[in-house]
């Protein structure tokens, strides 16, 4: 067995006791194997080895690896998307979990029209406030997703957050936590179709998966640290 397939079969299995812990099924829990600065090599192991869902947070290097690795698995846009970009991201991202603006989102409703498409799209809340990071403050979650609704080709289907790096799991808790609890409140306030929590990375996502994530980012667990 190659060393992503057994990474690989670890963190499946991390993530399976971690449903089991929190009773969820398993099933509820989709892994996104993040492959940022990593080759087609490896992530054609990966495949190999069972990754049904790339994360990418660049475009242009999404492209590139598409171009060789096409549909058979799916594209998910996990970083921040420019607006000059939007057009050649949509030709390949079947999901996007960055969604910060209202500009960016309406030129995806648009381009996505020209193309006959609804893509599927996740809102980015910063919920730290960190000013490193993109993302929404959470109190203008939902002005934003009210908006989205109003735009056809765009389907808002859920929330996503990156909390501050830390060596501990547990101080991602709150932040975790938080997201949650404005997709329930969103929810009840009226906005439909929220299915899907995007939280969780290498060093956390089992903690997330025990708050309620059902989309976990996970990279270098599975292809080891990245190449720069
Ligand atoms: C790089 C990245 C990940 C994966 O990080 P690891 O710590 O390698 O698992 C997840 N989400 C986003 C948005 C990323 O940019």
């Amino acid at each position: 067995m190659s060393l992503i397939a057994a990474n690989l079969e670890k963190v499946q299995k991390r993530i399976a006791a971690a449903a089991a812990r929190s009773g969820r099924p398993e099933e509820e829990i989709q892994l996104v194997a993040v492959t940022k600065t990593q080759s087609v090599q490896t992530v054609l192991e990966g495949i190999e080895a069972g990754v049904k869902i790339i994360g990418e947070n660049r475009v242009q290097e999404a492209l590139t690896k598409h171009s060789q690795i096409g549909e058979r698995v799916k594209w998910h846009l996990i970083g921040h998307l420019q607006k000059n970009k939007v057009k050649k991201a949509l030709a390949i991202f079947e999901m996007i979990h960055s969604v910060d603006s209202l500009e960016l989102v309406q030129e995806i409703d648009k381009q996505a029209a020209k193309l006959g498409k609804v893509i599927d799209i996740l809102l980015q809340v910063n919920v730290s406030g960190e000013l490193s990071k993109f993302g929404l403050a959470p109190e203008q979650t939902y002005r934003l997703a009210e908006q989205v609704s109003n735009l056809p080709n765009v389907n808002l289907c859920g929330l996503m957050t990156i909390p501050p790096l830390s060596s501990n799991p547990e101080n991602s808790r709150p932040y975790f936590r938080v997201l949650a609890k404005l997709k329930q409140e969103l929810t009840r306030q009226g906005l439909e179709g929220l299915k899907y929590l995007s939280m969780g990375m290498s060093n956390d996502f089992e903690v997330a998966i025990e708050e309620g994530a059902n989309f976990v980012r996970v990279g270098s667990a599975i292809f080891g640290e990245r190449n720069f």
